[in-house]
Parts: structure tokens; C-alpha cells; sequence
């Protein structure tokens, strides 16, 4: 893809998201830490749900030790694999008392040094929370990147070293939410809404003129069933 190309398609982004934000309500740093760690294979919307009563009562390290694990499983229970979660957010407050003040640290070998945190959550509070200009890569974006052609890669890491490389300084604060709203919201995994696509032009995805013609109205069992479509669909099952 030509640097012309990819100018137009965080343009066309920007403009279609002028004040792009992560969808997981918080209010802090600590807050946001939790909610990422528990928003892996789960919707933002479920983990809202629980962190809002969650927080209400223990939204600070020490106040989430004293909860226990068993005191927080009956949080955030309606959120998927929420033991293990339990016990890693239990487990980052206690390691986050001890080593860090009770405060997230803002480097990246900090944050993933703590429990159930990976190189997708650590961008995400370096980006969020301290501004930094990284880019996480989850499923949707992993999937834009390879769909229209922007950055493809193998894996999340391929991606996100592409995207780094290749994005416009200009964006780069923001180029996580673009991506990752533009493949929750249009480019989705099954039936990607080409017709009503601000990047259509841009866009490298070989059928897309095909998916274009469905219109709103398509029936699922009319999308095209591809080699690409598979592989895609394969990486999105593996998530976050
Ligand atoms: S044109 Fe279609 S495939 Fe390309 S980015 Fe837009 S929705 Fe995705």
C-alpha cells in the first residue's frame, strides 16, 4: 500500500472519529488496568456492567486486596473465565502494593511483569492512561490491518510492528481507536459493512465491491466464503 493510500485512510478515520475513546468506563489509571485485564474475551458492554457496581465499593489496589478473591468473583461472575481474572486483578494489586506504591507503573516492562497482563493490555494503559503513542492490536484490529491491506501480518506482534512503521505520526496517538472502532462497528468479522464505509476507496480488500453491492439488507448466508475470509476469522477467533 502506497503512504498516499494509508494518509487517506487515518484521514477519512479521523474524520469520520474526531474524539475516538476507549468504550471501557474509567476513571483511573488502576481503573482502566482492571477493566483491559477483564475485557479479554469479553465485550466492553459485560465488563461495564461490572466494573460500575465493582467500583463502587473497590476501585483502588488496597481496596481490591481487601476484597479477595472470592470477594470479587461475586463482581464480576456474568464476565467470561472470571476466576482466573479474580485472582490475576487480585494478585497485579497486591505486586502493584508492594512494588509500585499502590500506583500502575508507566512502563511497558512494569506493566507486563504483572499478573494477566500481556503486551495488548500494557498498550492500551501506556496509550490511554499516560498518552503514549502505542498501538494495541486485539482481533478487530488485527483484522482491519490484514483486511484492507494497512499492515499485514501474521500475528498481533507483526501487526502492531507494521502499524508502528507505517502510520503517520499525526495519528498515531489515536490510530488504536480508530482501528479498533472501525472493525467493531463496519469492518466486522463476518459481513464487513463496505457499503456504508468511510476507507471504501483506500481500502485494499479484494471483495469489497461485493460486499459493497449487499447493501444494508444482505442476507448472512450471501457472504462470500474465501480463503481470506477463513483466515480471518480463524485469527479473530484467537482474541485478545
Ligand atoms: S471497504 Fe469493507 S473491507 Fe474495506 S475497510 Fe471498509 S468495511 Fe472493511
Amino acid at each position: 500500500m502506497t503512504p498516499a493510500r494509508r494518509e487517506e485512510i487515518f484521514r477519512k478515520l479521523a474524520e469520520a472519529m474526531p474524539d475516538p475513546k476507549t468504550e471501557l468506563e474509567h476513571t483511573t489509571p488502576f481503573e482502566l488496568l482492571v477493566a483491559v485485564v477483564l475485557s479479554a474475551q469479553a465485550t466492553d458492554k459485560g465488563v461495564n456492567l461490572a466494573t460500575r457496581e465493582l467500583y463502587k465499593v473497590a476501585n483502588t489496589p488496597r481496596k481490591i486486596a481487601a476484597l479477595g478473591v472470592e470477594g470479587l468473583e461475586k463482581y464480576i461472575k456474568t464476565i467470561g473465565l472470571y476466576r482466573g481474572k479474580a485472582k490475576n486483578v487480585v494478585a497485579l494489586s497486591n505486586l502493584l502494593i508492594e512494588q509500585h506504591g499502590g500506583e500502575v507503573p508507566r512502563t511497558r516492562e512494569a506493566l507486563e511483569a504483572l499478573p494477566g497482563v500481556g503486551r495488548k493490555t500494557a498498550n492500551v494503559v501506556l496509550n490511554v492512561a499516560f498518552d503514549e503513542l502505542t498501538i494495541a492490536v486485539d482481533t478487530h484490529v488485527f483484522r482491519v490491518a490484514n483486511r484492507t491491506g494497512l499492515a499485514p501480518g501474521k500475528d498481533p506482534l507483526e501487526v502492531e510492528l507494521g502499524l508502528m512503521k507505517v502510520t503517520p505520526k499525526k495519528y498515531l496517538r489515536n490510530a488504536h481507536h480508530y482501528l479498533i472502532l472501525h472493525g467493531r462497528y463496519t469492518c466486522v468479522a463476518k459481513k464487513p459493512l463496505c457499503w456504508k464505509c468511510p476507507i471504501f476507496k483506500p481500502c485494499e480488500f479484494p471483495e469489497k465491491k461485493e460486499f459493497a453491492a449487499m447493501g444494508p439488507d444482505a442476507p448472512k448466508a450471501a457472504a462470500p466464503k474465501t480463503a481470506l475470509k477463513r483466515k480471518m476469522a480463524a485469527a479473530g477467533a484467537k482474541k485478545k
